[in-house]
């Protein structure tokens, strides 16, 4: 039925057509072949696009693409003032540019087909970006192109096709393209033309009770006019529960319905609220929205959707004045069903079929539906059990990581937040899979196998039985605890595990993190202090670190000041004023932030003075990221200016994080320290120059490379002389074989995972009485 060149009626294009039309066209197009009602229109394709780049011609001669490209090559899209600058001039041109006849032609002909549909010459339509690239059309760019509702006539239509093209050019999306690796010249712009409802009545139905979790039963709310006010919650609607199957309308409750919502009649744009009773009459204020054989309709619609998409769906409805139809204009699965999914996994399944792969962050196997969500607003979406998927996760969604049965990010290493935080809270992870958030969908069942770094389809039995089993078979064989010459600590990151840290019966805490704690109180701490509310973040630090001296006491803790990246403290309220950082890993974080803000550090130093003064006589204190001699000496200062005494009141320490700490050993012990710390996450880091949570070289990041081993063993050394303690409370930490090789290089101390203490301990008493042994052995035979 191809009547055009450039143009496809969501009639004639389905999945196959991502290249032409973009994903957001194909999926129009793949709804209304299911027989899904969705608002009808068309596609101005992406070769329209590339006819107009490559057939309109700028002043000296030169194409349009070849002008666009000439632009982009010279720009250097990490400076992104120069970026902003010449991709604004790259959409000016796009739209000073004439729209081919043959274009234009075609768009206006569909426009009034479109609109004869509903008997009229014009009609409202929305004009949308659906973006693709030719080699890898089923890249996703969606919502980083512009979307124009109520246009109206033909030469607004014509020119918001025009800009649609253009948006392909913000400097956003060019970033975007540029970082993914996707060639410009072979990326274009799919415009898509769909009819706006012109709602004479709408609302939202839901395919399973969202109050019972029944789901053999439909829900529908309807009101008058605009589905914004059932939407928006301004409305009380009408609400009819109606039979699967039967189709038997099992209950209607009809609402008091005052006021609606409608298209503001005298600008055509934005809408208005209106009272129901001037507007229709006194006696639709009571009358049922919908007549019964409508409730019927819309009901065996939101069935055949929620088969389309194998899940229960979130749908808005409505009618359209224009034709009396029923349209669809949006579905999403629902994400609070709870009791129905456990029925379901119930049916269980014996294939292991991989759905992802990436790094295997904290150890177990957990099973569950999946829950998508991309920041901390959507964390209620997050229930007990689910699989939370993320691209990573922050402190704000600590309380949902808490609900999870699994965890999935698409970003990160081991030792990333989400890495981090699970392993605390003993909850499965999977990181660094680049994808999950794409392949993993909202209501899917999938098994995380977080030892290995697998993502499985639906519930695996095998698997989760084995994790039962392991669960039940657990025995504890009651004994005379292991006792190692090598302490083994453990880390803490969040006050409310230290009981749970605690038990491991580890030696004391090697490490307990401030910023899960900071970034937890949920503003940044610079707010609090410039809000003139320091005292209020002293005693919530002061809350936090008791609880886990507390749980230790008389066992050391090692308390180390905050170090958290520009990057994680902007998402807090308040971190607006952070600094953009072109690397984070190598900016303002540590101690050199902490001698930079001095006011931050001093609240720190204050929270323990007064824990000191309370009475724990176990606490130690220890500085991240240092490097100059002079930054141990200038936190004393600070320490002491706020009566905290250094070696008398605490222990004082720092980590060994950077190459040049532990090359010069020697000048920061001379500063006066108890202790050091080897932060191996960072010292491999930047000893191998490899962001830590970049999953993209990963493969290259190893703790035990030689030039790593060197400088923990040349710091051992130094230590030794001095009479410095010496610990360990990067993940290496957890890891026995590393562990192994301090033991042998005589490290006093090793700071593990809450889960891996129990193994931690064992490897340690192994290789010291390996040690003995092989001493007593020379010995004998030498
Ligand atoms: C480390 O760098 O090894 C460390 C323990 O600190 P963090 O992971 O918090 O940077
Ligand atoms: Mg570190």
């Amino acid at each position: 039925m191809s009547e055009y060149k450039f143009i496809k009626w969501f009639e004639e294009l389905g999945k196959k057509d991502v290249a032409l039309v973009g994903g957001k066209g194909a999926n129009l197009g793949e709804l209304t072949n299911a027989g899904i009602p969705v608002p009808p229109g068309f596609c101005v394709t992406a070769e329209a696009y590339k006819y107009f780049v490559e057939n309109v011609r700028v002043e000296d001669g030169r194409t349009l693409q070849e002008w666009i490209l000439d632009i982009i090559t010279q720009t250097n899209v990490d400076d992104s003032k120069q970026l902003q600058e010449n991709t604004a001039k790259i959409r000016e041109k796009i739209i000073s540019m004439e729209m081919p006849a043959e274009i234009a032609k075609e768009i206006v002909d569909a426009y009034k087909k479109l609109s004869q549909r509903f008997n009229k010459d014009a009609v409202y339509v929305a004009v949308r970006s659906s973006a693709t690239a030719e080699d890898l059309p089923e890249a996703s760019f969606a919502g980083q192109q512009e979307t124009y509702l109520d246009v109206y006539g033909e030469d607004d239509v014509l020119d918001k096709v025009k800009r649609c093209w253009a948006s392909l050019w913000t400097a956003r999306a060019t970033f975007y393209r540029a970082k993914q690796g996707f060639d410009h010249s072979k990326v274009y712009l799919s415009a898509v033309v769909q009819k706006m409802v012109n709602s004479e009545t709408s609302g939202v139905m839901f395919t399973a009770n969202p109050v019972t979790n029944d789901r053999s039963e439909i829900m529908i709310n309807a009101a008058w006019g605009l589905g914004e006010a059932v939407v928006s919650g301004a409305v009380s609607p009408d609400e009819y529960i109606v039979e699967k199957g039967t189709w038997k309308i099992k209950e209607k409750y009809i609402a008091k319905k005052e006021i609606m919502i409608v298209k503001n009649p005298e600008t055509g744009k934005g809408t208005v609220t209106v009272k129901t009773a001037e507007y229709l009459g006194p006696e639709y204020v009571e009358k049922q929205v919908l007549t019964d054989e409508q409730i019927l309709e819309v009901a065996k619609i939101g069935a055949r959707i929620e088969e389309h998409y194998g899940w229960p769906q979130d749908i808005e409805w409505a009618y359209d004045k224009d034709d009396g139809k029923l349209y669809i204009v949006q579905s999403r699965p629902i994400t609070t069903l709870k009791e129905e999914v456990k029925a379901e996994e119930a049916e269980m399944t014996e294939e292991m079929k991989v759905l992802l792969k990436g790094l295997g962050a904290s150890p177990g196997i957990g099973a569950g539906k999946v829950v998508v969500i991309f920041d901390a607003n959507d964390i209620d979406k997050v229930k007990e059990g689910d699989v939370l998927v993320t691209t990573m996760t922050n402190p704000d969604m600590v309380p949902a990581m808490k609900r999870a049965s699994a965890i999935v990010t698409d970003e990160g290493g081991r030792t990333c937040h989400a890495a981090i935080v699970s392993r605390e809270l003993g909850i499965p992870a999977v990181v660094g899979t680049k994808e999950a958030t794409k392949v993993l969908k909202d209501g899917m069942l999938v098994t995380v196998d977080g030892t290995r770094g697998v993502v499985y389809e639906g519930i695996v039995k095998s698997l989760v039985k084995s994790e039962e089993e392991k669960a039940e078979g657990k025995v504890v064989v009651a004994g005379a605890p292991l006792i190692t010459a090598t302490e083994v600590k453990v880390n803490v990151s969040m006050p409310e595990v230290a009981e749970r840290a605690a038990a491991t019966g580890a030696d004391g805490v090697g490490l307990l993190r401030a910023e899960h704690m900071i970034l937890g109180i949920g503003a940044h701490p610079i707010k609090f202090i410039k809000e003139g509310r320091e005292e209020e973040l002293v005693e919530k630090l002061v809350e936090g670190i008791r609880k886990v001296v507390e749980a230790f006491y008389p066992r050391r803790v090692w308390y180390r000041t905050l170090d958290a990246p520009t990057n994680e403290f902007r998402e807090l309220p308040g971190g607006e004023d952070e600094p953009e950082e072109r690397n984070p890993m190598l900016g303002w974080r540590g101690i050199r932030r902490g001698l930079d803000q001095p006011e931050l550090l001093k609240a720190e130093f204050k929270a323990i003075k007064r824990l000191v003064d309370e009475g724990y006589d176990n606490i130690g204190v220890m500085l991240p990221l240092v490097s100059h001699p002079e930054q141990i000496r200038k936190a004393k200062e600070i320490a002491m200016e706020v009566g905290l005494i250094p070696h008398k009141d605490v222990e004082w320490g720092v980590m060994i994080e950077t190459p040049a700490s532990a090359l010069i050993i020697e000048d920061l012990i001379k500063e006066g320290l108890d202790f050091v710390s080897f932060g191996t996450n960072d010292l491999t880091q930047y000893t191998l120059a490899i962001d830590r949570d970049n999953e993209r070289v990963f493969k290259l990041y190893d703790e035990k490379h030689p030039a790593v081993l060197k400088l923990i063993e040349n710091v051992i050394k130094t230590c030794k002389k001095y009479g410095v303690e010496t610990s360990i409370c990067g993940q290496a930490g957890s890891d026995p074989k590393m562990v192994k090789l301090l033991v042998r290089m005589g490290i006093d101390s090793v700071s593990a995972n809450p889960d891996a203490v129990e193994l931690v301990r064992k490897t340690v008493a192994r290789e010291e009485q390996k040690l003995m042994l092989e001493a007593a052995r020379k010995r004998l035979f030498e």
